[in-house]
């Protein structure tokens, strides 16, 4: 079943809808924020749920059975993450001698950095313009990069997954990882663009050392490989999940934005063992209170935008609305510039959302 075929389906009505008697209402909370979260997994979501070591939750759900009721089932996820299985299918347990294998040397920020590159047949839509552009000057893929030791994850989509656009994102990673007071040492990625004279000779001006995988050996990058995966999971799981609840404003070209939001979540969202998140980790600073968590939205959901000229301060007529309807598309890209290290936190988590103007 396409994509198209969702959103055309007359299938809105949500589960956690009152009168749904098939869930009870903890199961509903549990729902409601595995689908703000992202789609990340229902058992972590309960371990946020979960006091531990004397400390308060990181989520405080309203129903304290939220943690522990029995899991419901997310019709996104089953259509998004079901994979094939055949008679030769079978389930590994990882060895706990290999864990963190590929990243347990690395103990500073920008010690060693995996990259790797996604590639979409559907092209993108760019955050800028009114969509009337040329369908080959939208995007087409992106590089993700993921430092090893606090797990920072860093996306940038791309028109050309050629060497020039591929080192504009490197060094805008490269700039935000700056203003955090860390520099890249050494990078590590398949061979592809990141092989090309152009990446290496950057490589090579700015001292950094750059390291492949071999032939047929992409577990090597296993880092960057398992976080587009999950993140891209994400992404997949949320447009599904909008185009079956909201099908009128779903677009399957807003993908840029669901993976970016993705890649958002996966930096704020709190490690269940050390309760700190990529992002607290790499800025060094703590949110105590959680509160961005409880600001989030689920992506695609219908949000109410201020009109931005109220938002300039200018006036408008006496009958004329004050805002429009928008949909929740994930926050600015321009948060990614920081100015003092006290704000850099808060400059991430509490930006204005963008309008969904298609
Ligand atoms: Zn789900």
């Amino acid at each position: 079943m396409a994509f198209d075929d969702f959103i055309s389906q007359d299938v809105a009505d949500s589960l956690v809808e009152k009168h749904n008697q098939n869930l009870i209402q903890a199961q509903k909370e549990l729902l409601q924020w595995h689908w703000k979260l992202g789609h990340c997994g229902f058992q972590q979501v309960q371990s946020l749920f979960r006091s531990s070591n004397q400390n308060s939750p990181i989520i405080v759900a309203k129903l304290t059975a939220a943690s522990s009721c029995s899991v419901p089932i997310c019709a996104s996820c089953r259509i998004a993450h079901l994979t094939r299985r055949t008679s030769t299918s079978s389930s590994v347990s990882n060895n706990p001698a290999q864990l963190m294998a590929l990243r347990r040397n690395d103990l500073t920020v920008g010690q060693t950095v995996s990259m790797d590159q996604h590639i979409s047949t559907t092209p993108g839509r760019l955050p800028h313009t009114k969509v009337k552009e040329s369908p080959a000057l939208k995007y087409t893929g992106g590089t993700i990069f993921v430092d090893h030791c606090s797990k920072f994850m860093y996306i940038y989509n791309q028109v050309s997954l050629g060497a020039g656009e591929t080192l504009v994102g490197k060094c805008s990673f490269e700039s935000t990882l700056s203003s955090f007071g860390f520099t890249v040492l050494n990078y590590h990625g398949d061979n592809g663009i990141f092989a090309s004279q152009a990446f290496k000779d950057d490589c090579r001006t700015k001292g950094q050392n750059i390291s492949f995988s071999g032939a047929g050996a992409h577990h090597q990058n296993g880092m960057a490989e398992c976080s587009i995966q999950t993140v891209i999971g994400w992404a997949r799981t949320m447009l599904l999940h909008a185009a079956v609840h909201w099908p009128a404003a779903a677009n399957i070209q807003l993908w840029p934005f669901a993976l970016e939001h993705a890649v958002y979540l996966w930096n704020i969202l709190p490690d269940t063992m050390t309760r700190l998140s990529p992002l607290e980790l790499i800025s060094g600073s703590h949110n105590p209170d959680y509160s961005h968590l409880r600001h989030l939205h689920v992506w695609g959901c219908p949000t109410i935008v201020l009109d931005p000229r109220l938002q300039d301060g200018k006036k408008l007529p006496k009958w004329s609305p004050r805002s429009r309807m928008g949909c929740f598309l994930g926050y600015s890209p321009c948060t990614l510039i920081y100015c003092e290290p006290c704000t850099q936190l808060a400059d991430w988590l509490h930006q204005p959302t963008l309008p969904f103007g298609s």
